[in-house]
């Protein structure tokens, strides 16, 4: 029987965990964090990073963490409704989006990965170093309260995120898109009419997009995306001004309540948007899932689905090799075929992403005809379109991912 050791809690590795645990795989998980609130993660699942969880035998327990679920999304264009996409077809089944608490998400895996004695969980601990012997990784240390050890196994998984340690110290090479957006992200006092049904907003248009959504604690999210760079100037005027000029981008009702609550705005947060993917997954003895492996772009809020798939197909490959004798080369190869099964989702994921900004982030001649046949298209009175096959097409992934293991 073979062991694996991983690094990062988040939905990557803590998915990851649960699976190899409960199979009887002897897994770490290593999370620097005490506290999962303290790293602001992507909250929306969709269609393709709920399904999993039916797969898992988790879906009673997904249902118990703090959500919303979303029945439609409302596009307004130059401040004016123009669609109102509902995400309440059969086509859903129970797979409309959702925005979930990710502390409330990640306890809960870690919960149910903990339920296996083939589990050994360090929070608070961070891996500092790679163990490397004759060109092969063979653990990680780790500083854990002031206390250092070193752990070894089969496999090390870098599910470390976008400033992924793993990454680094096992010399992955990376390639890089331009990414000329970051996001603001804060919360305002929820808007009644957004609640009761929860209905999300999107605005475009005038070289903007702004997103606003109820959420789990009551209050409405907002994402502001910004050119990169303008945050410095941002944050010069205040939250009271940066809502100020939110305000006028979207439409009167919305814009009412945000002058309302200019001064109780909750938790802002500047997101610096990356877009990134290393060359290959595998080093001798390393396989890195999720962010490590490709840091996505927020448009789409694809990052947290992507994260939770790549585990369900590493799982499906590592578990019968692990099972086993563990040989090394048996080991990297599995997790050679997580990568050749993973990485054409992703690129084809990033390369629809980096459309956007173009289209939104704009405001020339190309932007404004684009917005304005939007609005003569869909005419005058705003339209009420089932989200249905294209949405579920692009919400599900590229590629099927079922669990096999
Ligand atoms: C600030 C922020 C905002 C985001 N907003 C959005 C969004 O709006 N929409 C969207 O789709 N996606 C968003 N994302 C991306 C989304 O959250 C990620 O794609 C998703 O969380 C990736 O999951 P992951 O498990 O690969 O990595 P992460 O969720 O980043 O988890 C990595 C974990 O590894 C831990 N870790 C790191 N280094 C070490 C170490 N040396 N030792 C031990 N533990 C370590 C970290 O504490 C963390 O818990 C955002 C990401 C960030 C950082």
């Amino acid at each position: 029987m073979g062991s694996v050791v991983i690094v990062g809690a988040g939905p990557a590795g803590a998915v990851l965990a649960y699976l190899l645990a409960s199979r009887g795989i002897e897994t770490t998980l290593v999370e620097r964090q005490d506290d999962f609130a303290r790293e602001f993660r992507g909250e929306v699942l969709l269609p393709g990073g709920l399904e999993p969880f039916h797969q898992m035998g988790l879906w009673d327990r997904l249902e118990s963490v703090p959500q919303v679920k979303l029945t439609q999304g409302d596009a307004f264009v130059h401040g004016r409704l123009v669609a109102s996409f509902s995400f309440e077809g059969e086509e859903f089944g129970p797979y409309a989006p959702r925005w979930m608490s990710q502390p409330g998400l990640l306890e809960m895996l870690v919960a149910e990965a903990e339920q296996h004695p083939s589990l050994r969980f360090l929070r608070g601990s961070a891996v500092t170093e790679l163990v490397e012997e004759n060109g092969r990784f063979v653990g990680v240390r780790v500083r854990s309260h002031g206390a250092e050890e070193e752990i070894r196994a089969d496999l090390v998984v870098g599910a470390d995120g976008r400033t992924s340690m793993v990454r680094r110290r096992a010399g992955f090479e990376v390639d890089e898109d331009p990414t000329p957006m970051d996001i603001v992200w804060c919360k305002v006092p929820m808007l009644p009419s957004m609640a009761d049904p929860p209905r999300a907003r999107f605005y475009a248009g005038h070289g903007h997009l702004l997103i606003a959504a109820p959420v789990y604690d009551g209050t409405v999210q907002l994402g502001w995306v910004i050119r990169k760079g303008s945050f410095g100037e941002i944050r010069q005027r205040g939250m009271p001004e940066c809502l100020d000029a939110m305000a006028e981008h979207v439409d009167p009702e919305l814009a009412a309540h945000l002058r309302r609550h200019r001064e109780d705005s909750i938790a802002p947060f500047l997101l610096s948007t990356v877009s990134d993917r290393v060359r290959e997954w595998v080093r001798p003895g390393v396989l890195v899932i999720g962010d490590a492996a490709h840091t996505m772009s927020p448009v789409g809020a694809q990052g947290l689905n992507l994260a939770i798939r790549d585990a369900v197909v590493a799982a499906n490959h590592l578990v019968p090799v692990l099972s086993g004798d563990a040989a090394a080369g048996s080991v990297d190869a599995a997790a050679r075929a997580v990568e050749a099964e993973r990485s054409r989702e992703i690129r084809v994921t990033q390369r629809a992403q980096r459309m956007a900004p173009f289209l939104v982030l704009r405001d020339g001649w190309l932007n404004r005809a684009f917005f304005g046949a939007v609005r003569r298209t869909l005419g005058r009175r705003p339209r009420r379109v089932r989200a249905g096959r294209a949405f579920l097409r692009a919400a599900m992934g590229v590629d099927e991912v079922k669990l096999r293991v």
